[in-house]
């Protein structure tokens, strides 16, 4: 009752829920109490979550924030989301996204934008909560719920997490199942929680976190008891910090939060070392090759037949034109036109094939680096939190990604801590990259770093 009171007052100011399923959430909570009285109940027995609208939940509206899946109810419920269910979550609602997780401040979704609860010293101006999971961001700063889902391409765990002082870790890619989680890029797509602090973020992972033979890419390994990692203790750990992410444009500030974090594994009697990752430059470039790529491909479904919005033409060309020339927002649409033209017969070569075999350098780069490395250092954004609005160019917030996709392209789990604040008083984050399957040594050393 406590959590929808705080999403009745504070949702209109903020836009993070697109829809609050009050009813579903008093009967699941009920049912927790009554699993509790008689003494079960699981790992988040009546914990309240918040759930990114790109998973799916049986008979609950899930339409990835585009119009294109207007009124889409699915028969079915993402694997991710029936293991917190099972584990005896509560779910508030459906939390609102960048447009099918395209972009880095959630300004693209069909909803309208999320607004971050954080402000500047002095200033009454929104900011975002970055993206694509800005809702999911944005309700657990502002305590709209105890943690979120969420899901990771290029960084839209992490980079959202650090825009509102919250703990995102994007898994290893199989640690969750992609099943019933709406398609962006299949290969790089991964779901993980966004919670207040390391320990819930641990929690909800193990929950989240199984292998799921309705998804082939799903690992089949143990999941591990996350929490128990969270020792204290990171003496004996070797912290590796990849030099040629100090990049251009790094504001002074995140150079000088990335110094103290060094300073902070250090005080607590972790080793420090160089490291290089020498491909680093052509992650970015690389992934807005894939990632369109295969969003193309997945958006291809959406013809006006199968789902959500049907808008009629003259034949069914015509239809299919119509559905989703009004269905797909304009950054959708870039995505579809940059994919298809890469994919085309007289390109694939020059741009999706060279891409790839970027994908495998990027990958052999930090499998070096962690032979000499348990985990790596560095920056979440080279900003903190900015207006809506002011990023117009897409280009130029693709570079909102730059330390994220890295970790995408490789697979590899990733972690965003808040480590401190700007000088006008905003949230900053720092990110650990851990070895594939690692998250404890992620969970370790978020910890220490909290
Ligand atoms: N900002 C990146 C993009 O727009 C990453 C999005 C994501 O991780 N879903 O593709």
């Amino acid at each position: 009752e406590a959590y929808l009171q705080a999403i009745e007052a504070g949702n209109k100011a903020l836009n993070a829920y697109v829809a609050v399923t009050a009813d579903k959430a008093r009967e699941m909570a009920r049912a927790s109490d009554e699993r509790l009285a008689k003494g079960e109940g699981g790992a988040l027995e009546g914990v309240p979550l918040g759930i990114k609208d790109l998973f799916c939940t049986e008979g609950v509206h899930s339409q990835a924030a585009s119009h294109i899946l207007d009124g889409f109810e699915p028969a079915y419920e993402s694997t991710v989301t029936a293991n917190l269910w099972a584990d005896g979550a509560v779910m508030l609602g459906k939390l609102n996204m960048d447009e099918f997780a395209m972009g880095s401040s959630n300004e693209t979704s069909h909803y309208g934008p999320v607004v971050n609860p954080w402000r500047a010293k002095g200033s009454n101006r929104d900011l975002v909560p970055g993206g694509s999971s800005g809702g999911s961001a944005s309700a657990v700063s502002a305590w709209m719920c105890a943690g979120a889902t969420a899901t990771d391409t290029g960084g839209s765990i992490r980079q959202p997490a650090a825009f509102t002082g919250t703990v995102g870790i994007k898994p290893t890619y199989g640690r969750c199942s992609r099943w019933g989680i709406v398609a962006f890029a299949s290969s790089l797509d991964q779901a993980g929680p966004i919670a207040r602090n390391v320990r819930d973020a641990a929690i909800m992972l193990r929950s989240m976190a199984s292998p799921d033979a309705k998804d082939t890419t799903s690992v089949d390994r143990p999941v591990p008891d996350y929490e128990a990692a969270l020792t204290g203790d990171v003496r004996g750990l070797t912290v590796g910090i990849p030099k040629e992410y100090r990049v251009e444009g790094m504001s002074a500030e995140i150079d000088a939060l990335w110094q103290q974090g060094i300073d902070w594994l250090k005080a607590q009697g972790a080793e420090i070392r160089e490291v290089s990752l020498p491909h680093t430059k052509y992650a970015l470039p690389a992934y807005y090759i894939v990632a369109p790529a295969e969003a193309s491909s997945n958006l291809a479904r959406y013809d006006g037949v199968r789902y959500g919005l049907r808008v009629n033409g003259d034949d069914i060309t015509g239809m299919y034109e119509n559905t989703r020339a009004a269905g797909f927002g304009a950054e959708v649409k870039r995505r579809v036109l940059i994919g298809t033209y890469v994919l085309s017969a007289g390109y694939y070569d020059a741009y999706y094939l060279k891409a790839q075999k970027v994908r495998t350098l990027i990958k052999r780069d930090f499998e070096q680096a962690f032979e000499d490395v348990d985990v790596l250092l560095t920056p979440t954004t080279p900003t903190p939190a900015f207006a809506p609005g002011e990023i117009t160019d897409p280009v130029e917030m693709y570079l909102n990604d730059v330390f994220t996709v890295t970790v995408n392209m490789a697979g590899l789990p990733g972690i965003s801590v808040p480590a401190g604040l700007s000088a006008d008083g905003l949230p900053l984050g720092l990110q650990l990259i851990g070895k594939a399957f690692d998250e404890e040594t992620l969970f370790r050393a978020g910890g220490a770093l909290e």
